[in-house]
């Protein structure tokens, strides 16, 4: 089954490609050119000095790709120093000059600039004192050089409809990279007004976080556009855009002007976006109870995009796939994306931007709320989607997944260079985050939300630290929740690495809980078990399935009575928590028993999450396979999305070992299964045109018509789709698009897989490029796999600068045993090339490394790939450790699991004839 959903990415704010940001902490920083020892030997700035306000001029030139540069920053002495530090990357400083704000004209010459590559920062030294109180301008001219690095002020390339290519200017800051474009304070509770004036040519515009102001002619064919000054934000906030893009607009009902922007040729796929943006941020307002700051929002699609998308205020950058839609060739599932993206950066706009992390080590709050509100914001907007049952999809599974690992971190965590920030905005700050966020709206409800408003009414245009909000909800929850001590309960959340198990038995009406940390067995795990966790459990019976009890596990362990005896408990009432839950053998096998019979007794988010921990059990050993594939069973009576998507994730990651271990013939076993399971679906969904149908079943048809990619009624009628497609061009439904280009990759004549080719490549819909993509790299055909290889080198049609195409791509390959081994040898053969075009600390290394090492489990290549990454200096790094890790999981599961789940197979096989 090459079943196992594809996720797309979910660091909806991260830029990743910067350089020079190695830091070693024990190195003393040395001015390069003097040798002098810099003055400022921390990661930090001073905090002697504070900006208050910045005014940039730019002039970049797209031809000769770099720029000038001017920027007047306003600043207080707070105490008196001898230099005045703040951060510079890569710009050549021209000249550099302060003048006291109230005795104008008398400007002073920097007499000395130290500069400190490690920390980037610059140490100017003046010769007047620098007393308490003072009020200078300082004055700094610079030239800096436009690259196509994704991160800074950065060019972007695009071919617009008549096939020329065009080239736009724009921004990524965060975290650290605002720096790279201009000289500034560039820490997050640096808090200043901006404005910007930027000359352009003249049939170009600017976008900046604030409307324009005026346009001026400037020399020759250019002009200057300057903007309104910005509220008092973060550096790392600021954005600018040079481009020829085209708008649509709308006005919220609070007067807001909203407007949505793309390249010319995409103007038909920004209607959706505008929409939703529109109404959620309306939401927002009621919901935080304070109007949204600025006159005016846009959201910008931009080809050449390192995160998902990022919150700049008043000015939100998107990745193309994350705000265009295509009614005619984006399905569900991408319209989804667009709602969840712009939602979680909308949110932003009050938490994180409106109030900030006073430094990243916070970061988690910062994105785990967004990461929550996406929901809440969906579900506001788009009622009708009935949204809340994939929360765990799409963070609980991520987080389980990263925080099972022996690498993981505490969400919480002290960062102190670059390299570290960047290093946490991974599933631990995003979904981790959103579900612990997540559980404690599920404990305390509305009053959540109070504690919320007030923390942002206090702290608005200013910077605040964790405790700040814990503090501000637990003075809302006194009244209602004054037996809960949330500090100390958030506490051992925010602190303590993993998550954790809770043990369950019943003796009579006793149940009896145990929890531990979760962990799966590996060769080489290493870990201490004392953690406790306080966790707010919930669970529901047989007696009362309709309404949940509660109470807070303090300790290791614990034990109530029951008022009666029960057939069952479930505990975990709609997967609010964030822990697993096993059960002794009697209880798990009444609880099996019970979904067989009455599935309809448990919510659906119950139904998910006892296949997801009956599964986790079998994997931990202490369920027998058996039981899980029993549970599994009921299946082919469910209807609803989450539970589905559920156990296929579950029976992927047996489908994908079986296909590591070369076991063929257990595996076409598993996919018999799983036909079989769905095939009343199938019948039911596939191949007919979905709109009468539900969003559940629209959503359904796609999941279930890919299920059967390996039925034989599947494929011939996929490849007749296709074939009507070419010739005579009927479209094919946009849900339909995975599974047919699947086909016709897969096991259509050569020619077919050619003709998607260059359907890819003409193609300017960015949705369809994926699927396009995500399609002709699983096949299995040597010459075909050799030419994308030599593709994903060139970077022109499958492109560097994106994401998704790279990630898509080598997902792709490495996802049969023909590509895979392929693709590992390349990585390893070209590394000094690739790793020119993707540093090793982008995402898409990440992603590359994580899929090659996926497909070994043999103790052998385990160690050589180890040797491999020691070689390359990356070892340490934690993806390349998570990435053996998981190698060793899975080794050690075929170990312990492969001959039962064998033996299972065939005896299954055997009594379904
Ligand atoms: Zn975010």
């Amino acid at each position: 089954l090459e079943f196992i959903l594809k996720m797309q990415c979910k660091f909806l704010s991260a830029p990743t490609v910067s350089t020079n940001q190695e830091t070693a902490k024990s190195e003393i920083c040395i001015d390069n050119k003097t040798g002098v020892v810099f003055p400022w030997q921390r990661y930090r700035l001073p905090e002697n000095i504070e900006p208050t306000g910045y005014h940039l001029h730019l002039h970049p030139n797209f031809t000769h790709q770099n720029f000038t540069g001017h920027v007047s920053i306003n600043i207080t002495i707070v105490e008196s120093a001898e230099f005045v530090a703040l951060h510079t990357r890569e710009n050549k400083i021209t000249s550099v000059t302060l003048t006291p704000i109230n005795e104008k004209g008398k400007s002073d010459k920097a007499s000395k600039i130290l500069y400190c590559l490690n920390t980037e920062m610059m140490a100017i030294y003046f010769e007047r004192k620098l007393k308490a109180w003072d009020h200078y301008t300082l004055s700094i001219h610079f030239t800096g050089n436009l690259t196509f690095s994704l991160g800074g002020f950065y060019l972007s390339k695009y071919k617009n409809e008549k096939g020329k290519e065009t080239v736009i200017g724009t921004t990524q800051f965060e975290p650290t990279d605002a720096r790279g474009a201009f000289p500034c304070f560039d820490e997050p509770a640096f808090k200043a007004n901006f404005s910007l004036s930027m000359v352009r040519d003249k049939h170009l515009h600017t976008l900046f976080n604030t409307p324009l102001l005026s346009t001026k002619p400037h020399l020759g064919n250019l002009e200057m556009d300057e903007f309104q000054p910005t509220v008092k934000m973060s550096t790392y906030l600021v954005a600018f855009i040079v481009s020829d893009f085209v708008k649509i607009s709308n006005t919220t009902s609070t007067g807001v002007e909203v407007s949505v922007y793309a390249s010319s040729d995409k103007l038909n796929q920004l209607e959706y976006a505008l929409h939703f943006s529109c109404e959620v941020l309306s939401y927002f307002e009621d919901l935080f109870k304070i109007p949204f700051p600025l006159p005016k929002m846009d959201l910008v699609a931009v080809l050449d995009f390192a995160a998902g998308a990022m919150e700049n205020w008043g000015l939100v950058t998107y990745r193309e796939t994350a705000l265009l839609f295509d009614p005619l060739t984006s399905s569900v599932k991408d319209k989804q994306w667009v709602a969840l993206v712009i939602a979680h950066e909308l949110s932003h706009q009050w938490f994180g931007n409106l109030v900030t992390m006073e430094w990243w080590n916070d970061l988690w709050l910062n994105e785990g709320f967004a990461s929550f509100m996406e929901f809440s914001g969906v579900n506001a907007v788009e009622p009708g989607w009935a949204f809340m049952s994939e929360f765990p999809l799409r963070h609980e599974l991520r987080a389980f997944s990263a925080d099972s690992s022996n690498f993981t971190h505490p969400i919480s965590v002290n960062v102190s260079n670059s390299k570290e920030i960047n290093e946490i905005f991974d599933n631990i700050s995003y979904d981790k985050g959103a579900c612990i966020i997540s559980m404690l709206v599920d404990l305390l409800g509305d009053v959540f939300f109070q504690g919320v408003n007030k923390y942002l009414d206090t702290y608005k245009f200013s910077n605040a630290v964790n405790a700040d909000l814990i503090q501000k909800v637990t003075i809302a929850a006194r009244s209602s929740h004054s037996n809960i001590d949330i500090q100390a309960m958030m506490k051992t959340w925010t602190t303590l690495p993993g998550f954790p198990l809770v043990d369950v038995t019943l003796n009579e009406k006793k149940v009896s809980l145990l929890q531990s940390r979760f962990i799966y067995p590996s060769s080489n795990n290493q870990l201490s078990c004392s953690s406790v966790w306080q966790i707010p459990l919930s669970y529901v019976t047989s007696v009362d399935p309709m309404r949940p009890k509660k109470l807070l596990m303090e300790g290791k362990s614990t034990s109530f009575q029951l008022p009666q005896n029960v057939k069952w408990i479930k505990f975990n009432h709609n997967q609010t928590g964030y822990y697993k839950v096993n059960y002794d053998m009697t209880m798990w096998s009444n609880l099996i028993d019970a979904v067989l019979t009455h599935p309809e007794t448990f919510s659906v988010s119950d139904r998910s999450s006892l296949i997801e921990d009956a599964f986790s059990a079998a994997r931990l050993g202490k369920l027998p396979y058996n039981e899980a594939f029993r549970l599994a069973g009921y299946i082919s009576r469910e209807t609803m999305y989450a539970p589905i998507v559920t156990l296929i994730n579950e029976l992927g990651y047996v489908e994908e070992i079986l296909k590591i271990q070369l076991e063929e013939d257990s595996r076409s076993l598993i996919h018999r299964f799983v036909q079989l399971l769905f095939k009343d679906l199938y019948t039911e969904l596939a191949w007919k045109n979905g709109t009468s149908f539900n969003r559940n079943q629209q959503k359904l048809q796609t999941v279930v018509t890919s299920l059967m990619s390996k039925y034989q009624p599947c494929i011939h009628e996929a490849l007749n789709r296709f074939n009507m497609w070419r010739n005579p061009n009927i479209p094919i439904q946009p849900d339909d698009l995975p599974i047919v280009f699947h086909a016709a990759s897969v096991h259509g004549p050569l020619d077919d897989w050619k003709h998607l080719w260059d359907t890819f490549v003409n193609s300017t819909d960015p949705n369809l490029k994926v699927k396009i993509i995500a399609t002709i790299s699983q096949t299995t055909n040597l010459d075909k796999i050799l030419f994308l290889q030599s593709e994903f080198l060139k970077g022109e049609n499958i492109r560097s600068q994106v994401f998704l195409h790279v990630s898509t791509l080598v997902s792709g390959l490495t996802s049969n045993l023909v590509g895979g081994p392929v693709t590992w040898r390349f990585i390893r053969q070209r590394w000094e090339e690739i790793t020119k075009i993707h540093s090793v600390a982008s995402f898409s290394m990440r992603s590359i490394v994580k899929n090659c090492l996926g497909l070994i489990t043999d103790q052998g290549e385990i160690l050589a790939a180890k040797d491999f990454f020691k070689n390359k200096g990356i070892v340490d790094m934690k993806y390349v450790q998570q990435a053996l890790e998981k190698s060793a999981i899975n080794a050690q599961w075929s170990k312990s699991h492969l001959p039962q789940v064998k033996v299972w197979l065939r005896d299954n096989e055997k009594n379904s004839k």
